[in-house]
């Protein structure tokens, strides 16, 4: 089998709350995602999607997505999209670094592995653990009280996780945490993300002033280093999210005993292959993992949803489900949240189907 043409499509996904903020000021109203379609010479085509969260999350924004696919997919054209070692291999030779440019293109392979094979990607990525996946929802930073109503409403549609989107001033954030903490049962897992927006003074306040409570702290300075000099310093359940960004990361962090938690983005890392590889290191090193992706729509939830219920599930610590924050349905079969959890699908593949309409006319094309 042969890769025959690379196709990419843009698609604008519109957030159901309107924005979604996070640290430092940033924010998003609409996030720009990229579909990718892989066609092979057997009729098989595959489908991947990339997302950025926004252009100042990680080095990673959505015109790059198509500008790195227009210098990469030349170089792909011939391969055998079921050899993904190898494919890998190619892409790195062809294009160093950019791992998210990569993600789709991998993502749309593992789509074709699975259609060609006749099997749900779940069971090629090892075999499906329990009946479902457990959610977290992020919650947009927001006045601490407004923060608290929505994490008390989505806790009636079922979820049991909620990361709040800190990482402002100490004082706000602590009062975030608080009211939070206040609507929640004990059972509840909270997680506090600054997304590297705390200086250290600023991540020991916080930390200091929450530590009667049971919060899990995220990534709360921008460099490895400060969130070391953090973790050592609190009792926090401790999560490492954007300084994990490959391999050599994780195993560093692993040998520091950095955290107890660790973040799985498949963009983030360069597709399912290479996020697979970190999973199983973390299977087998006993690390806890949040498997999920920068963001996206349909696509990139059943990818997750296939990659997180492949993962044993006493170190599925939790898990996404983007499509149901966005406004947009991009292709039919996707994961589908019930009671706080998505299940990945049994149908071949990625167990999805693009709405062309959706995707409106291709904006890049390699053959
Ligand atoms: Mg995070």
């Amino acid at each position: 089998m042969k890769i025959t043409r690379i196709a990419a499509y843009r698609v604008l996904l519109p957030l159901v709350e309107g924005a979604y903020r996070w640290s430092g000021g940033k924010s998003v109203t609409v996030f720009d995602s990229t579909v990718v379609e892989v066609d092979t010479d057997s009729g098989l085509v595959g489908y991947g999607e990339v997302c950025p969260l926004g252009p100042s999350y990680l080095p990673a924004y959505a015109e790059g997505v198509r500008t790195g696919l227009r210098q990469l997919a030349p170089h792909l054209m011939g391969h055998d999209p079921r050899q993904l070692g190898k494919l890998n291999r190619v892409m790195d030779r062809a294009l160093k670094g950019h791992p998210y440019v990569k993600s789709g293109v991998d993502m749309a392979c593992w789509d074709i592995v699975g259609k060609a094979t006749g099997l749900p990607v779940v069971d090629l990525l090892g075999g499906r653990f329990g009946e479902s996946v457990r959610l977290y929802r992020a919650i947009s930073q927001e006045p601490p009280e407004q923060m608290a109503r929505t994490v008390a409403r989505y806790r009636s549609e079922g979820y049991c996780c909620f990361q709040l989107k800190v990482g402002s001033s100490p004082d706000d954030d602590i009062r975030r945490i608080r009211a939070v903490r206040e609507v929640l049962e004990p059972s509840d897992i909270l997680v506090a993300d600054a997304n590297t927006g705390w200086t250290l003074h600023e991540a020991m306040r916080v930390t200091r002033a929450v530590a009667d409570l049971d919060v899990y702290i995220e990534q709360p300075c921008l460099t490895y280093e400060e969130c070391l000099s953090i973790r050592r310093h609190t009792n926090h359940p401790f999560v490492l999210d954007e300084s994990i960004d490959s391999l050599e990361m994780l195993l560093r962090a692993r040998n520091d005993l950095a955290m107890d938690v660790v973040n799985l983005k498949i963009s983030k890392l360069g597709g399912i292959t290479k996020t697979k590889q970190v999973r199983d290191l973390c299977v087998a090193m006993g690390i806890a993992m949040t498997i999920e992706d920068s963001w996206g729509g349909d696509i990139v939830t059943a990818a997750i949803a296939h990659l997180a219920h492949s993962t044993p599930e006493e170190l599925r610590f939790t898990s996404t489900d983007f499509n149901s924050y966005v406004t947009v349905r991009l292709a039919e079969g996707a994961p589908q949240r019930a009671n706080g959890t998505i299940e990945a699908s049994t149908a071949p593949g990625l167990g999805v189907t693009p709405i062309h309409e959706v995707l409106g006319d291709v904006v890049l094309e390699v053959t």
